[in-house]
């Protein structure tokens, strides 16, 4: 069997991969009006199980995204997971594998609107390892675009659309020699990465754009909020921040589900700190992946086993 993906859930039901197809006509290809998720799931041979890490806050964000965008799907979060647990048994997975779920105006009309348009809730799981190359060690640039505005198009929505604004922004740090770009909203303050949260560290505080700085409400940024504070006892503070204040920090770090923990070396050929990963960004890393793996007893909730072969 190709490594995958084999199937999705499609129109209902689980089909091969091949028979999830979309018209050209789709709303949703035309106008940018679906919205997205990104699951992951991490295998751990001891256990010989799959790791699904807080699958109900990210279909809970989905299902936000769909109230945003008018649409009414019949799924709740936990229906969501038990297709997904369907899913990934069918796949039979023994590796780390992403998951996308997807929603969409699927009604085939020329007219740009939200409203009297149907819907459809598609997903699939894939084999996946980094996002960006050097975890250890990023290149940043500030990008010379600006974060869509809330006023524009909703950043904590994930809207499919508003990924063109995250296209340009990450094409043109790599065109330009780097890993990844921050970018400033409309108020000139830090928002976030491509597609990614972001932190630094100053003074033995951390430090992270709030919810209303135009910024994607993550998940990872939420457990990892939760792990400084509890396990190395750091406190955190969510307000604006200044682009001289990334300068001047002494470690700085993206993250997210897909990138995960990212320590960040340089922005704009500065060196953040030493230039090289730092203590807080190298222990926060550790108890991060042993988390998702289903390796700490703290947190237990946040990991769904996707084979229970524990009992
Ligand atoms: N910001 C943006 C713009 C993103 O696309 C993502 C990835 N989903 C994140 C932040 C991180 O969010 P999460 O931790 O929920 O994956």
């Amino acid at each position: 069997m190709a490594a995958g993906p084999n199937y999705a859930f499609f129109k209902g039901k689980i089909v091969p991969i091949d028979e999830a197809k979309v018209s050209v006509m789709t709303h949703a290809l035309n106008y940018g009006t679906g919205a997205f998720g990104g699951v992951r799931a991490y295998w751990n041979p001891e256990d010989e199980d799959l790791y699904l890490f807080r699958p109900l806050d990210h279909f809970r964000r989905v299902l936000n995204s769909a109230k945003l965008l008018l649409m009414d799907l019949p799924y709740t979060p936990e229906s969501m997971l038990d297709i997904l647990l369907q899913l990934l048994r069918k796949e039979g997975y023994r590796q780390d594998v992403y998951i996308r779920p997807l929603i969409y105006k699927s009604s085939h009309v020329i007219g740009v609107r939200l409203h009297d348009l149907d819907a459809e809730f598609t997903m699939f799981a894939q084999p996946f390892g980094s996002y960006i190359e050097d975890e250890e060690g990023s290149s940043v640039t500030f990008s010379a675009w600006r974060r869509v505005d809330d006023n524009a198009i909703p950043a904590r929505g994930k809207i499919s659309g508003a990924y063109a604004n995250s296209a340009f922004i990450k094409t043109d740090a790599m065109l330009n020699g780097f890993d990844e770009a921050l970018v400033l909203n409309e108020n000139g303050h830090i928002s976030e990465g491509s597609a990614e949260n972001f932190f630094i560290v100053r003074d033995g505080v951390a430090l992270t754009p709030p919810i209303n700085a135009n910024i994607l409400e993550g998940i990872t940024r939420r457990t990892v909020m939760q792990l400084l504070t509890e396990e190395l006892n750091m406190p955190v503070v969510e307000r604006e921040i200044d682009r001289t204040e990334v300068y001047l920090a002494d470690e700085a770090f993206f993250c997210g589900t897909g990138v995960q923990v990212v320590a960040i070396a340089s922005v704009d050929h500065r060196p953040i700190g030493s230039g090289k990963m730092g203590p807080v960004v190298r222990q926060l890393r550790d108890l991060y992946f042993n988390l998702v793996r289903g390796k700490l007893d703290q947190h237990r909730d946040w990991t769904v086993p996707v084979y229970c072969t524990k009992g």
